[in-house]
């Protein structure tokens, strides 16, 4: 109860920080291009630019941080709180202003793919760097203002999860725990078990839009409402949470595995040696040597 009281002297309840993480991953786009029912990146953007244009407006002092992510970098694209001291563009000026943006970074997110091989499948985004990201915003603005708005986090995500992310997602998900950052997250493509968890975790909502032509009504009613107001709102409340995590050794999400006792990995067959912290599974414990019962124990083992 003292901890709520404290936080909402701190906090100015109506006043929102968003910060939106947008997927932009070309390889995602173009295969929903090549897919004349869904949704375009144009399209997409005519629908998600407008959402952001809602937030400013809600109230005068709410905030808003766009962060994408590509395939191999992620970055800060625009921020409405630098905006406004340059005095701030809104409507279309500020519409093709972010658009340009993103444009620009899209094409240095391709330059850096360059090198790679090509693949006919989706490889995934760089969604832990962009969390990250986020959360070192948070952190920063959490640390430079007496008072500050309300922050949450947004995500959206189209292409699938990277399983080698695992562990860095994980972290970036609990930090956010830890500093009452809620992540929501609006899913594109297919189900994302790592936002699933996410927005579990931290209290925030989760949606895969069914119907991706009226997507702007979709973030509008679930997403521009803030912290404060979601207690009075009936809210999209999640279909079932993938729990599984990803095994350390393949990348490959596993529904049961081994866990190394020292750092905690996680691995989907048995190893001699742990990949992670370097944990010897088959040494015996240093004064085992002069244990009999660790001895006989062995032995058995070894049949
Ligand atoms: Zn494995
Ligand atoms: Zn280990």
């Amino acid at each position: 109860m003292d901890n709520e009281s404290t936080l909402s002297t701190i906090y100015s309840e109506d006043v929102s920080l968003m910060v939106v993480i947008l997927d932009i991953n070309p390889l995602f786009w173009t295969s929903v291009n090549s897919n004349t029912n869904s949704l375009t990146f144009t399209k997409f953007m005519d629908q998600f630019l407008p959402l952001l244009n809602s937030v400013l407006l809600l109230n005068q002092l709410n905030e808003i941080v766009l962060i994408a992510h590509g395939i191999n970098s992620c970055g800060y694209i625009y921020n409405s709180s630098m905006e406004n001291r340059r005095g701030g563009k809104r409507g279309p000026a500020f519409f093709a202003e972010v658009s340009e943006k993103l444009k620009e970074f899209m094409e240095a997110d391709c330059l850096h793919r360059k090198g790679a091989k090509s693949t006919s499948t989706i490889v995934p985004s760089l969604l832990s760097g962009s969390l990250s990201l986020a959360l070192c915003y948070i952190q920063r603005v959490f640390r430079s203002r007496p008072i500050y708005p309300r922050p949450r986090i947004l995500c959206l995500q189209g292409s699938p999860d990277g399983p080698e992310q695992y562990v860095a997602v994980m972290n970036a998900i609990f930090s956010a725990q830890r500093s009452s950052v809620l992540i929501d997250s609006c899913v594109l493509g297919l189900n994302s078990a790592f936002l699933q968890q996410a927005s579990h975790i931290t209290g925030g909502v989760y949606i895969k839009p069914q119907q991706l032509d009226g997507l702007f009504q979709c973030l509008s009613m679930v997403f521009a409402t803030d912290v404060q107001s979601r207690s009075f709102l009936q809210l999209p409340k999640p279909a079932g949470v993938d729990f599984r995590a990803s095994c350390f050794c393949h990348k490959t999400t596993i529904s049961m595995g081994y866990i190394c006792s020292v750092c905690l990995s996680i691995f989907c067959k048995r190893h001699k040696k742990c990949s992670t912290c370097g944990s010897d599974f088959n040494r015996p414990n240093s004064n085992s040597k002069s244990s009999p019962v660790q001895k006989s124990k062995r032995k058995l083992d070894d049949r």
